[in-house]
Formats: C-alpha cells, sequence, structure tokens
C-alpha cells in the first residue's frame, strides 16, 4: 500500500488511524451486523454516534452551553444562504471580503438584503487581511468574516471590533487547526472536509438567542435552513450525513489523542514554517501572501511562470506529492498543510522545492519578488465566476 503526500486542499488528507477504524467497522459496526451507512439515522446507534460526536467537539473547542451545534448539509457553501435567512433580521449586514469565499458569502448575501462590504483586500489580489474599520454601525444585522481564505492563503489573527453587533465567522479551512474562541461569535460553521472529515457535512454552532425567534427571514426560509427548526430536531429533521458525521467522530477524537487545539496549532506552525521559511530564501519559489497574514494550513506560492509551475507539479507528483497546483483563480502551487498531514510529508515537499531550484538556476526574471507579490493574473473564470471555481 503506497499512500501519497497529499496536499489537497478539500476533501483533504485524513489520519490514517481513522481510516483504519472505518474500514475495520465497515461490515458490523461493533457488533451492530451492519455498516454505519445501513443504519437508520433514528436508531439509538447512530444517535450515540452523533450524541459523541457534538460532546467531542464541545470538549475541544471549549463551546459555551448556549450554544447550539448542528450538523447539516449543504457544505459551507448552503450557509452562505443560511447566515441571511437566518440574521438578516432588518436587512442590513457587514461583510468583510477578504478572498474568493467571503466574496460569494456577500453576493448570496446581496440577493437577500443589504449586504455592505465594511472591508475588502480585492485591490491587492488578496495578498492579505483587509484593515478593519474601527468601529462597525451598531445597526447592522451582523457582521461576516471568512477567517482562512483557502484560495489566497490569508488568515485572519483578530477580528473586527463589532461590539453588540454579531460576529458570523466561515472557518472552513481552519477549523481545529487551533483554538477558536467560539464566544466571541453569535455564529460559526465550517465545511467539514478540509480538516475534519469527509464532504457532505456542515457543522454550525450558533448562539442559542440568535436563533430563538425563528429565521429573520421566516417567510421565504427553506424549513431545512431553519436553525431553530434544526436545533429542535437535533440535525435530524431529514436524514442526515451519517457516514461523514460517523467518520467527524473519530477525528475529533484523534485531536483529543494528539493533545487537542493548542497542540494541533503547534504542530501546524511547526510544519508550515518550513514552508514559509524556504519561500522566505529561495530565489525561484515565492510566497503570494503578506507575511503577517498568512495561513496555518494554506501555503500558497510561486515560481516565475505558469510553464515552471507546471514542470514543478509534474515533479512533485513523481515523487508522490499530489494536489499541489493551486486553485485555477489564481494558478501557482498551493500546499494545504491541515491536520493529518504529516511533517515528513511537508520536509519532502520542502526537499522537492530545493532540488527543483537547484535544476532550475537563473530561471527566476530579475524582477521576480518575493514575499507580497502579486498572484498570477487570472486566467479563466473570476473570483465571483462559479463556473472558475473549483474544491477547496
Ligand atoms: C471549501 C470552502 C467553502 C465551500 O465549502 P463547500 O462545503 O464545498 O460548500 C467555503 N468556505 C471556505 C473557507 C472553504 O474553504
Amino acid at each position: 500500500m503506497a499512500r501519497v503526500h497529499n496536499f489537497s486542499a478539500g476533501p483533504a488528507t485524513l489520519p490514517e488511524c481513522v481510516l483504519r477504524e472505518c474500514a475495520a467497522e465497515m461490515l458490523d459496526y461493533r457488533g451492530c451486523g451492519m455498516s454505519v451507512m445501513e443504519m437508520s439515522h433514528r436508531s439509538g446507534a447512530f444517535q450515540s454516534i452523533m450524541d459523541d460526536a457534538e460532546a467531542t467537539l464541545r470538549r475541544l473547542l471549549d463551546i459555551p452551553e448556549n450554544y447550539r451545534v448542528l450538523f447539516l448539509q449543504g457544505g459551507a457553501t448552503l450557509q452562505f444562504a443560511g447566515v441571511p435567512l437566518n440574521l438578516m433580521r432588518t436587512r442590513r449586514a457587514g461583510y468583510v471580503v477578504s478572498g474568493n469565499w467571503s466574496k460569494r458569502a456577500w453576493q448570496e448575501a446581496r440577493r437577500y438584503g443589504d449586504a455592505i462590504v465594511i472591508a475588502s483586500s480585492e485591490d491587492s489580489s488578496f495578498d492579505r487581511v483587509p484593515a478593519f474599520p474601527d468601529s462597525v454601525d451598531q445597526t447592522l444585522d451582523y457582521v461576516y468574516v471568512c477567517q482562512n481564505e483557502t484560495v489566497f492563503g490569508n488568515m485572519m489573527r483578530d477580528f473586527p471590533q463589532t461590539d453588540d453587533v454579531p460576529l458570523v465567522a466561515d472557518v472552513s479551512s481552519c477549523f481545529l487547526s487551533q483554538p477558536l474562541d467560539v464566544g466571541a461569535f453569535g455564529l460559526v460553521y465550517a465545511g467539514v472536509q478540509k480538516n475534519a472529515g469527509p464532504a457532505g457535512t456542515a457543522v454550525v454552532i450558533v448562539r442559542d438567542d440568535l436563533i430563538a425567534q425563528g429565521p429573520a427571514l421566516a417567510d421565504i426560509c427553506p424549513t431545512y435552513l431553519d436553525l431553530r427548526v434544526e436545533a429542535d430536531k437535533g440535525s435530524l429533521l431529514n436524514t442526515p450525513n451519517c457516514w461523514a458525521i460517523y467518520v467527524c467522530g473519530k477525528v475529533f477524537h484523534w485531536i483529543e489523542d494528539q493533545g487537542g487545539l493548542k497542540a494541533m496549532e503547534r504542530s501546524n506552525w511547526d510544519k508550515v514554517r518550513l514552508l514559509y521559511d524556504y519561500l522566505d530564501q529561495s530565489g525561484l519559489f515565492c510566497g503570494t501572501v503578506r507575511a503577517g497574514d498568512r495561513s496555518i494550513a494554506n501555503v500558497t506560492f510561486r515560481t516565475s511562470s505558469p510553464e515552471l509551475d507546471d514542470s514543478f507539479v509534474e515533479a512533485a507528483a513523481e515523487r508522490g506529492i499530489v494536489n499541489v497546483r493551486g486553485h485555477r483563480l489564481v494558478g501557482g502551487m498551493r500546499a494545504s498543510c491541515y491536520n493529518a498531514v504529516s511533517p515528513a510529508s511537508v520536509q519532502e515537499l520542502v526537499t522537492c522545492m530545493a532540488d527543483f531550484e537547484a535544476t532550475h538556476a537563473g530561471a527566476a526574471p530579475e524582477n521576480a519578488t518575493r514575499a507580497g507579490a502579486t498572484p498570477t493574473q487570472v486566467t479563466s473564470g473570476s473570483p465571483t465566476d462559479p463556473k472558475g471555481v473549483r474544491s477547496g
């Protein structure tokens, strides 16, 4: 059996021991005589799986009592609509646009009300987190951010000061990579396929007073997206993604066994630092995000030309290093170093870059700049064009 060095942005590497456990339980889940894929979502066995997944996640993130935890389908994308449908009571919300995912969330929200861009880094090709306003209009229904922009590779260290306005965050690609102060948010959500499990579920964590009255746009909100109903039904309004929730539960336990989120944070920075340090001294490769805003998970970089980028991706594949091609919106390369990516895989990637650089010495043009360089021009689609958006 040969496992590759998988730097996929999502769906992404899962811990090998979790995969082995799933394999061992595939034909007979703990004496049930069937797999988790074959059992009723109303069964006691499945309810225990859900309850255990939620309890483990609550321990990991230290989720306050007054927050509800939901496992919903539709990925992170469905919550682009779920957030305004549930929270846009006066139909006015503020959006920080720091990459394509927050931009898409903003565009979706505009279908429901006045979604106001309160900060954006689009002018600099999302090479940074934009500066936040000192204060926000206290009549806004919420302020929305995407903590870690998976495609561009920038990540927020702190958040806008919103005072009484609830802060909403898409944390998909840094979910469980590091601690998160859930109590600072009104609502956070994450598609789990980046760091927590297989595709097909989003975890939504919401403060209960925000959903107590039902959805803001009750007349048009689909029942499935009514977070009060989902909370009342324990995410079992309809058949949930049983398999994804089961695997997530195992990953949550695995993270706990690794020492929890502080330990994950340390090991993740240790891993990506290997790459960032290499990029900072390289004459061929350059990082595409301003140093202070670099992601803990998605390391974006490029060489001096798309052709050379292609040859690097091929050279990497020959060494079993896969899924390092950048998102097609930005080109270049992206190495997603989520929790389950081993330090050895990252070291192998750095070695591969060094070897590639040695054999291509002199390929960097005079004007190649390092950290903070503008990413390659968009060649197809745009950050707003769904056709141009691939997974991750
Ligand atoms: C991947 C991703 C999404 C989209 O997730 P889906 O589950 O495919 O809808 C949204 N936001 C961020 C930050 C992501 O990384």
